[in-house]
């Protein structure tokens, strides 16, 4: 099938990412996605399962065994939902192809880059032939939000019981058709102040909550400068910590005996999530001793991204990709996807994909279609190039 025959019709099933907010019901999640796929699947006799990551959203992967043993994995992964569609200049759904452009939300990031693997999973499953590595096509939920999609397919009996060097992991998101072998993680939480409440009036009598958040603002800013002069990755930089947001107080007449902060700590490879809030929490536990604040855990933790597992991957993608583009950029990207889930569990993998993320989430999203068919190519190529002959 045509890459963007597929991808009109992707983009044309609205799969938003509400990210907690209230929208419309019939744009909202991914469940028409996954049925266009599921029907894609079946209608060409491949066997697909669907499972469900959160509820009435499920992930769908389907399975490309060659004929007798295989010996490696392929698995490519995209993900299924969208950023909102507010201020957009163009139709979110239109799916309109002009001047070697299709527009819509999803075109680039990252419909674009799951028709691509769609169609070369299709064109592979159609040459099917003995020696050629298992090829998986996992088409996730909530990339955009929470990375619950991707947690549900690295717990999967079918990613779990395979060794992972024996898989290669390709994750699809708008890299231009460069490899992309390193990105930061990040990891998200709140820091909570109490206080006690009483009337504005005497607020001797009170413990005001936002002069205690006031008290540590300088402590995690003091934090946060140590972290960027703390270790550098040659080509991540320093990882780093922001105080993003700050919410206290119900009204002007009432001391307030609550205040929340909310933390985005970028991570390095390496860098376990729960170890960066721990760290956090002792340092401020330390530097002001007391019961009246609270770190809580993260509600958003998703490792960054190293090379460490996948030079042979970046060395046959590479490959394939000096035979259709004529040369092949590998990169490190500030952006947080997929791949990592994956890599910490020791699979190689690689973010690789058509279109620019700079057209990624914006108000008249596009992708050039001639990206579509280039990157499916190089896609078939890897599977051949890692077939036995
Ligand atoms: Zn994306």
């Amino acid at each position: 099938m045509d890459p963007v025959r597929i991808l009109a019709d992707l983009v044309q099933l609205p799969s938003i990412n509400p990210m907690g907010r209230d929208l419309p019901p019939e744009l909202i999640h991914e469940s028409r996605v996954t049925a266009y796929l599921e029907k894609l699947f079946t209608s060409h006799g491949l066997r697909c399962l669907r499972s469900m990551a959160l509820p009435g959203r499920e992930n769908i992967v389907a399975f490309l065994d060659p004929p007798g043993p295989a010996s490696s994995t392929i698995l490519f992964e995209a993900h299924q939902d969208t950023v909102p569609i507010d201020g957009m200049t163009i139709d979110p759904f239109g799916g309109r192809v002009e001047g070697g452009k299709l527009f819509g939300r999803g075109a680039c990031d990252v419909k674009g880059g799951m028709a691509s693997m769609l169609a070369a999973f299709l064109r592979l499953h159609q040459k099917k032939k003995s020696g050629m590595p298992q090829v998986v096509m996992a088409c996730t939920v909530d990339e955009e939000h929470g990375f619950h999609g991707i947690q549900k397919i690295a717990g999967s009996s079918w990613v779990r019981e395979k060794d992972p060097k024996s898989i290669w992991a390709v994750i699809a998101e708008p890299t231009q058709l460069r490899i992309v072998n390193a990105h930061k993680g990040a990891v998200r939480w709140d820091l909570i102040t109490r206080g006690k409440s009483c009337h504005s009036s005497t607020p001797h009598l009170g413990e005001n909550a936002i002069y205690r958040m006031g008290a540590l603002v300088p402590v995690v800013e003091a934090y946060a400068k140590k972290l960027a002069q703390g270790p550098r990755h040659p080509r991540l930089g320093s990882a780093s910590l922001s105080m993003g947001m700050i919410k206290g107080g119900t009204s002007v007449n009432t001391v307030p005996d609550s205040c929340t902060a909310q933390f985005d700590r970028r991570l390095l490879p390496g860098e376990a999530p729960l170890a960066a809030v721990e760290d956090f929490r002792s340092y401020l536990h330390s530097s002001c001793p007391g019961d009246w604040f609270e770190v809580t855990e993260p509600w958003l933790a998703a490792p960054a991204l190293g090379d460490e597992h996948s030079a042979e991957l970046v060395q046959g993608l590479g490959d394939c990709l000096r035979k259709v583009l004529g040369q092949s950029v590998v990169e490190a990207v500030p952006y947080g996807t997929d791949a990592a889930t994956l890599g910490d569990l020791g699979i190689p993998a690689v973010v690789f994909g058509p279109g620019n993320i700079a057209q990624a989430h914006t108000k008249d999203e596009w992708i050039e279609t001639d990206q579509l068919y280039k990157a499916m190519e190089i896609l078939i190529l890897l599977v051949e190039g890692k077939s036995l002959n």
